[in-house]
């Protein structure tokens, strides 16, 4: 994979990357192309394949195996679908039409909220998508063991915040498309051209308002802004034009002790919205927002129309995925696991889970000597810091128990009412936790997903099944390979624990500051030069990254690879080997592992989507997640022979972890 006529001292990524990106381009149907997906692909072929056998429907099939293959049936059936037009939506948008008056809108908004797919929450910076604004159960930040009901900022149709607020050409243009859209979508559900074009401009600018009530994305990083908890009658007096009771009540949802208002200017925004909108306002953007929700759900022209919009102007990407493929992330997202099963039991034997188990264990030693060593930490913030860690649940692969799905009526000619069911499942699990015990052992992916995440909250971190498959994980490969791949990941999710969110939480996941002041200063202080590091140009995406938004994700990066790095070392150790030990490739152990870790980041995105990213959420594009990271590190200096003043030779060299 390398190309030895490149010098890694001048830009690694090429290096140990160009000769993958002419070999993986872009495919059609992607608005990226890296590592990560390639084994998503992978995956998802693999699920495909069980999805199949269980859909052709043998008379032996376990309960699980008949309700997963007719979900996959139902969406596979694309003529059915077709033939359905968008009459599985109407009993929605005929009780939007029937709106009268704006007190009805508690009882409606909870008709959507339970028929539309929540979004996938990972922690708290996921923009959760909702209509009007997002609910979910997060655990109290005063005190984890109890979750609560949150209320959050959503309602937005465009990627994020900052697509209806930025005034530069290319976000105009955007939000033009974007109008054109609406009134397609509202068209095609039989407005009249004129009503669907004045219509789309009420949609962007009700979408407009709460943008600019909305807590900004940054701000949003620091969990104190997020944690205000009040009383149902607090909450009441925010919103008087929005009963909550009457919310609550049609969403069958429990009572909570405290409800959590993430954004409380964004529901100022709401209540001023709601007591300002006529109720044709409103019913145009509940109308598009169901459409919008429903679309890839209904028959082709809105498959088309919402496809062209978020696929091809949004991320620039020219085809659609194959009807099959679209099928088995529905279902694996709806169903996730108990597609996960079958998943799991071919391609993740326990072998797997005990050397995974070994190398978090080392990483994890490795960041304790870390921590010890760290001469700007103090004795007591270094004990809570070792007491954080040793309080870490470390879950790999897939839950202990498998969610039970049995309650959701699946039928084979019915996809969107499958979708919805099985959102108003998921939403009903989510609020049955309002008041109760955090359960630890909870995941929120599922197990063929190729991701990872740490939760401050529950102090887990999370390895699904998906990610550890070649090229991160390998069990027939040398441990230089799998630290410096998955290494690095599981590295990632510790040092989120430690980063400046996941710092803030405690080893029982509270919300309380158990940093000194002189060492959170001086935390602060290392952790400001990653932030000024990433701050930077981004040329493939035409945009400028901010590094006060990434900062989490940079520190993990850094922090990740080097406790990494330590955890080969102790492996190594034990085999009576070193870093500058030779592999049968001819290559050192410290070279394979930073050549590792660079595979693991190969990859391309086309400019669109590199805008919406760089935009919208934290993570740095792969380059420099490879180039920034190991430019801070003399280890890799010392791999490959680079020298000061080399452009992969930083010469402020940043280190928090
Ligand atoms: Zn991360």
């Amino acid at each position: 994979m390398m190309d030895r006529d490149l010098n890694p001292c001048s830009d690694f990524f090429q290096y140990s990357c160009s000769k993958w990106l002419k070999a993986n381009p872009i495919p059609s149907d992607q608005p990226g192309w890296g590592t990560f997906n390639s084994l998503a692909l992978w995956n998802i072929a693999a699920v495909r394949e069980t999805l199949e056998q269980a859909a052709a429907g043998s008379a032996n099939r376990t309960d699980v195996e008949k309700q997963v293959g007719d979900y996959y049936a139902a969406c596979a059936d694309e003529a059915a679908v077709n033939r359905a037009g968008f009459a599985p939506l109407l009993p929605m948008l005929d009780r939007i039409g029937k709106l009268k008056d704006k007190s009805q809108l508690p009882e409606l908004i909870a008709y959507m909220h339970q028929r539309i797919r929540p979004a996938n929450l990972n922690f708290i910076d996921a923009q959760y998508q909702g209509v009007l604004f997002g609910i979910y159960a997060a655990p109290d930040f005063d005190d984890a063991r109890v979750t609560l009901a949150t209320l959050d900022q959503s309602g937005m149709n465009l990627p994020a915040r900052e697509f209806y607020l930025k005034d530069d050409e290319k976000s105009k243009q955007i939000r033009d498309q974007y109008v054109k859209h609406v009134a397609r979508m509202l068209a095609l559900s039989g407005e009249s051209q004129a009503k669907a074009a004045a219509d789309a401009n009420v949609v962007l600018s009700i979408e407009s308002a709460l943008a600019q009530a909305a807590m900004d994305i940054v701000l949003r990083r620091d969990p104190k802004n997020q944690n205000n908890r009040m009383t149902l009658a607090e909450v009441q007096a925010l919103t008087p034009a929005f009963n909550w009771k009457n919310y609550f009540a049609a969403m069958q949802a429990p009572d909570s002790p405290q409800y959590i208002v993430a954004a409380p200017d964004f529901f100022r925004g709401v209540q001023k919205l709601i007591a300002t909108e006529p109720i044709e306002h409103w019913q145009a953007y509940l109308r598009y927002s169901a459409l919008h929700a429903a679309a890839p759900f209904l028959s082709a022209p809105f498959v088309q129309e919402n496809f062209d919009f978020y696929g091809r102007i949004l991320s620039g990407t020219p085809a659609i995925q194959p009807r099959a493929r679209r099928c088995s992330y529905s279902t694996d997202i709806d169903l996730g696991e108990a597609v996960g099963q079958a998943y799991v039991a071919r391609y993740f034997p326990p072998e797997n889970k005990t050397r995974m188990l070994e190398m978090v264990k080392a990483i994890e030693s490795a960041l304790d000597v870390d921590i010890e060593n760290a001469a700007w930490m103090s004795s007591p913030t270094k004990k809570l810091a070792h007491e954080k860690l040793a309080a870490q649940i470390d879950k790999i692969g897939y839950p202990n128990r498998w969610r039970d799905y049995s309650s959701v009526e699946i039928r084979r000619d019915d996809y969107l009412g499958n979708v919805q069911r099985a959102s108003a499942f998921e939403i009903g699990r989510r609020m049955a936790r309002f008041g109760k015990p955090t359960d630890r052992q909870d995941w929120n992916m599922t197990p063929p997903t190729v991701n990872a995440y740490e939760d401050a909250q529950s102090n887990t971190i999370n390895f699904p099944a998906g990610i550890l498959q070649p090229p991160f994980f390998e069990a027939a490969q040398i441990d230089a390979v799998n630290f410096g791949a998955i290494g690095a990941v599981i590295g990632h999710e510790i040092i989120h624990g430690y980063d400046d969110q996941g710092r803030k939480f405690d080893a029982q996941g509270n919300l309380r500051d158990w940093w000194t002041p002189d060492d959170a200063a001086n935390y602060d202080q290392r952790d400001g030069c990653i932030t000024d590091e990433y701050t930077q140009d981004v040329p493939e995406a035409g945009v400028k990254q901010n590094g006060k938004l990434s900062a989490g994700e940079d520190t993990a990066d850094n922090g990740g690879i080097h406790i990494a790095l330590g955890g080969l070392q102790r492996h190594l150790t034990a085999q009576g080997r070193d870093l500058d030990s030779l592999t049968k490739d001819g290559l050192t152990e410290l070279q394979t592992f930073f050549l590792s870790y660079a595979h693991v980041w190969c990859g391309q995105q086309r400019p669109e989507a590199a805008r919406t990213a760089v935009m919208s959420q934290g993570h740095s594009l792969g380059r420099y997640r490879i180039n920034n990271v190991i430019a801070n590190m003399p280890e890799f200096a010392h791999a490959f022979g680079c020298k000061a003043g080399q452009p992969m030779v930083h010469a402020n060299a940043c280190r928090v972890w």
